[in-house]
């Protein structure tokens, strides 16, 4: 049997993705995750006494701790989910994300290849590192166009120039050393076990709870959504089929202004907990949930447009994204309805506070 390391395995998309992993491989999956604030095992619950899997509470950025890991296992697939990821946050605190999104990546490919370094030629063969990267790294697109895996790199923000960062030291350790890297660029995810500090389940909650939906700026900005468990699929095909030294671009084509999420979700809220009957909103004298819009002060050097052109993994992998984003935007707003004990466990975390304003100097 062989064994995936999943690094960042208990947040957002880690956690989906080791859920499908167990059901769609026959691999040993190991986690390994710091367990920040974005981390929770509880995201993991449903697999800890799975007889595939196991959990390590263990640093990226801490040399000891990935050797240890890596020397107990010995994995053939490593994927790194492991990061600081919330753009508002790098605004306040930029250091963590560089210890962590750039020192961290550098740790694992120095593991790596002290591993490939010690195994046989078959081991090196069939090992993968697949690095999970966002589409932020290509920076901010105009009205048109769209970003295919040869944009140059153009990141805005701390966030987006840390993940860069990552990238290019994955893209050299193939360069260099032969490592069999992959490198997925992804559009914004969403679905269940999101932190209500990014946009969609920012907004499910805080209209939940009769407050305002706070929409930055105009909300014109347009991003391009993808439902996470599509995200999780495309990232098996990457592990399985692509091409070592190679990025794929993996989204949906779900094209969305941020007011026009912000509305969509009203509208499915609408359907599946009518602001008639929720007293947060009668207590507020609103009848729907529409009318909690309300546009606040922009984020500094917020990107305009995410758009991806997904034709490589699509053509080369035969992937392709199975729901809507109006199916999955249902899906998810039942999600976070059903799973009330988790979103008041979160809630104490006080993920919907405003961060991220400061002004430039
Ligand atoms: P998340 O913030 O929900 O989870 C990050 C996980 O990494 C947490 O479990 C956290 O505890 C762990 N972690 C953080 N620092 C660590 C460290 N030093 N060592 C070990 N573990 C650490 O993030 P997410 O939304 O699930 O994103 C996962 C990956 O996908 C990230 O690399 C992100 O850049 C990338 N990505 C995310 C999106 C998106 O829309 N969410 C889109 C494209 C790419």
């Amino acid at each position: 049997m062989s064994t995936m390391l999943v690094t960042g395995g208990a947040g957002f998309i880690g956690a989906n993705f080791v859920r499908l992993a167990l059901e769609k491989t026959d691999a040993k999956v190991v986690v390994m995750d710091k367990l920040t604030y974005a981390g929770r095992e509880e995201n993991l619950a449903s697999v800890s006494s799975h007889p595939r899997y196991a959990f390590i509470r263990g640093d990226i950025a801490d040399r000891t701790a990935v050797a240890r890991v890596l020397d107990e296992f010995e994995p053939l697939r490593i994927l790194n989910f492991a990061a600081e990821t919330h753009v508002d946050r790098s605004i306040d605190d930029p250091r963590v994300f560089l210890e962590t999104n750039v020192g961290g990546v550098f740790e694992l490919l120095e593991g790596a290849r002290s591993l490939l370094e010690r195994s046989g030629d078959r081991f090196r063969d069939q090992f993968r590192f697949l690095h999970v990267s966002t589409d932020e790294v290509f920076g901010s697109l105009g009205p048109t166009g769209l970003f295919s895996e040869t944009s140059p790199y153009a990141p805005n923000s701390p966030y987006s120039a840390s993940k860069a960062s990552a990238d290019h030291l994955v893209r050299a350790y193939h360069h260099t050393y032969g490592m069999p890297v992959l490198i997925t660029h992804a559009s914004n995810n969403y679905g269940p076990f999101q932190l209500p500090e990014k946009l969609i389940p920012l907004m499910v909650l805080t209209a939940l709870e009769g407050r305002d939906l706070p929409i930055y700026g105009d909300g014109s900005q347009v991003r391009d959504w993808i439902y996470v468990g599509d995200h999780c699929e495309g990232l098996l095909r990457v592990l399985n089929g692509g091409r070592p030294g190679e990025s794929y671009n993996i989204g949906a084509g779900c094209e969305r202004s941020n007011l026009d999420t912000v509305e969509a979700i009203c509208r499915v809220l609408e359907e599946e907990r009518p602001a008639s009957s929720n007293g947060a909103l009668q207590a507020r004298g609103l009848g729907s949930y529409l009318e909690l819009r309300k546009f606040v002060e922009d984020r500094p050097g917020h990107d305009q447009r995410y758009a991806i052109d997904a034709t490589k993994v699509r053509s080369e992998l035969s992937w392709q994204p199975q729901l809507s984003f109006e199916e999955g935007l249902r899906d998810t707003v039942r999600w976070y309805l059903q799973n009330r004990d988790w979103c008041r466990a979160v809630a104490a975390d006080r993920l919907t506070e405003r961060v991220g304003l400061r002004k430039r100097t």
